[in-house]
């Protein structure tokens, strides 16, 4: 045996290791499930080009809890190592990394600590757990085996070792603050989390499987039973595979597998793979979304040769993406950095703009191959699209091949689809093409009926953040305008040449209104006398676009500062052509004037939802009167 005294500058790492990863404590497991990983993938690329003349055969990992003796024990069967080596890989190689770590992570004051935390540490982070470590390796070469023991002081001993078998046992002595890892529902669960699609079978336990009944056997005899290992991971996740090689079903079932608790079926997928000029492969999902952005976040899983990294994606996917799901597998994304250099980094940046390219170019062939279906679910996607198109300058330019634009009637156009249709009945007398739309077909259903009458089409856009969008689609179409079917009177709304003649006298308008303003409270409602289609509603509530768009681009983020605040502004369009109004001006009586004023204001209010409370008892009341 010998003893020798591990070569650092810091005096004792392991405090230090134990502190400053205090809250990430459990990666020790998918560290050393990595390296258990590399060594046996390197036996098996060291036999397939002849170098290791062995036999690779099926190699599992095995993970094993002794309570008893608060041990846990990772097994592999790789390429393991020769007394020399665990000197040099050990002492030397990886003592050096985990010193490095620390100093990179001591600058870093605990910033991003999430990414940083995941990746680096290696080996040496068994010591954020154990108190005790022992590496009992033998070399695939002919060597004898050998066993290295540490107790977390620079001092290390090594002798020879008696395992027979090729490959790598880490013995961890468990130390008294983390018993935890000593429970095996707490080991499943990061077995589960981290190691889920590694490469190499991992064996935790056995589990007891059914076998199917003998021919002979009676009917109420037991079915036969076997104990048989239980892997925990399953080693071919079909992001590795390639997409010729997979069906719709194995998307599906790959979806189960990754959110097992998720019962709702994905829309569809995009299977990632690339490896020029960076690694990448993965599949995303687009699940059906709700107008909820946030709560969809955080979904998709980044892997690393398939060792889960973390759920946070941030910068690595363009944002409008986490909504998605799936996973990400790159082996070309650094870790050890935060998230403003990642941001800031050409090949993440590469990464980023390639996904978005994938996603669009999925989207456009989905568009093309099956219209109908991309329709059905347009209304299940449109916020990522529409998300994308505000913030991807990129996306924006190809998302008007597909983006949709429904009507009311339930027709979905494209943009250009969308002017041809409407180029003729909507272009005002300034050559401007206006698109009408209702962001609530209920609510707003009496200016959608006007507006149809007149042969217009209505569209139907209800997306938390659409003004965004209408403000955007304006300022790149100069000649479109979208104005919502309630923001004004329907003449105004797309205004022709022809003017309406009136049937009230310029005086006659102006005692009206005179009347109409004393009535009306002037805080709520301006009101607007227009000469309109004797068949048009006589009063009718309107909401100026530009505010209403201000304010709730303001409420979704964005727009005008200070917006947001400020109360509704309504007009009072006065039709002075309809029978009723000629009727107000002609009564005689103030009494009988003022209630068609307040009864026909309660009905435009009615029609724009806004009659509720008080005003709507009241109005109640007056209307059973009326009829009495
Ligand atoms: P890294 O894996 O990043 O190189 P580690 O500190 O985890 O750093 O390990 C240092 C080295 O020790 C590895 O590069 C490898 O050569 C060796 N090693 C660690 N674990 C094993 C193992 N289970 N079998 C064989 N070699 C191992």
């Amino acid at each position: 045996m010998s003893k020798g005294t591990i070569n650092v500058a810091v005096e004792n790492i392991f405090p230090l290791i134990k502190k400053f990863l205090y809250s990430d404590h459990e990666i020790f497991l998918r560290e050393l499930i990595s390296n258990a990983t590399d060594a046996t993938l390197k036996l098996k690329h060291l036999s397939g080009i002849g170098e290791a003349k062995v036999e690779y055969g099926d190699p599992m990992i095995e993970v094993k809890v002794d309570k008893e003796k608060k041990q846990l024990h990772i097994i592999d069967q790789g390429i393991g190592m020769t007394q020399e080596e665990v000197e040099k890989y050990i002492n030397e190689i990886a003592f050096s990394g985990a010193e490095e770590f620390l100093e990179k992570y001591k600058d870093k004051n605990g910033e991003d600590a999430g990414i940083i935390g995941h990746f680096g540490l290696g080996f040496y982070s068994a010591f954020m757990v154990a108190d005790k470590v022992e590496i009992i390796t033998k070399s695939y070469k002919d060597e004898p085996a050998a066993h290295w023991t540490c107790d977390g002081s620079p001092e290390y001993t090594i002798k020879k070792g008696k395992r027979a078998e090729r490959g790598t046992e880490i013995i961890l002595h468990i130390a008294e603050d983390s018993t935890e890892f000593l429970e095996e529902s707490r080991i499943s669960e990061l077995l589960v989390k981290y190691n889920k699609f590694m490469p190499i079978p991992i064996k935790f336990g056995t589990k007891t499987e059914t076998l199917p009944k003998p021919e002979d056997a009676k009917e109420d005899d037991p079915a036969p039973t076997q104990e048989v290992d239980n892997i925990v991971n399953n080693p071919n996740p079909a992001w590795t595979k390639q997409p010729t090689d997979l069906k719709d079903e194995d998307y599906k079932n790959f979806y189960r597998e990754l959110y097992p608790m998720q019962f709702e079926e994905p829309l569809f997928n995009i299977h990632l793979n690339v490896d020029y000029p960076f690694n990448l492969t993965g599949i995303l999902y687009f699940p059906k979304m709700t107008n909820d952005v946030n709560i969809q976040k955080d979904k998709i899983q980044l892997y690393q040769n398939q060792v889960f990294v973390t759920d946070n994606v941030e910068g690595i996917v363009p944002e409008f993406l986490t909504m998605l799901r799936g996973v990400i597998d790159s082996p070309d994304i650094p870790l050890n950095v935060s998230r403003s250099y990642l941001q800031a980094d050409g090949a993440v940046k590469k990464i980023s703009s390639y996904i978005t390219r994938k996603v669009a170019d999925k989207l456009k062939s989905l568009f093309n191959n099956s219209r109908e279906d991309f329709e059905q679910k347009w209304n299940d996607i449109k916020i990522v699209i529409e998300y994308g198109m505000l913030t991807e300058e990129k996306f924006f330019e190809k998302a008007q091949d597909f983006a949709l634009y429904p009507t009311v009637d339930g027709t979905y156009l494209t943009l250009e689809e969308l002017k041809e249709k409407i180029k003729d009945a909507q272009t005002d007398k300034d050559d401007k093409l206006v698109v009408l739309y209702a962001s609530n077909e209920e609510e707003q259903h009496a200016y959608i009926e006007a507006a149809k009458e007149k042969g217009y089409e209505v569209l139907l856009l209800d997306s938390p953040i659409i003004s965004h969008l209408l403000q955007k689609l304006e300022s790149t179409n100069e000649k479109l305008s979208f104005v919502r079917v309630d923001s004004d009177h329907i003449d105004n709304l797309i205004k022709k040449e022809d003017e309406a003649i009136s049937k009230l006298s310029e005086e006659e308008k102006e005692t009206l209104k005179i009347f109409l303003t004393e009535v009306i409270p002037a805080e709520k409602f301006s009101v607007q006398m227009e000469a309109m289609d004797s068949k048009a509603n006589p009063f009718i509530i309107t909401e100026p676009e530009f505010m209403r768009r201000m304010k709730e681009m303001q409420q979704s983020g964005g727009g005008m500062f200070g917006m947001g605040n400020m109360p509704e502004m309504y007009n009072l369009v006065v039709n002075t052509n309809h029978e009723l109004v000629g009727e107000i001006l002609n009564t005689k009586t103030k009494k009988k004037k003022e209630r068609l004023v307040n009864q026909a204001l309660d009905l435009a209010k009615l029609s724009k939802n806004l009659l509720k409370g008080e005003e709507m008892t009241a109005f109640i009341k007056r209307s059973y009167e009326m009829i009495k």
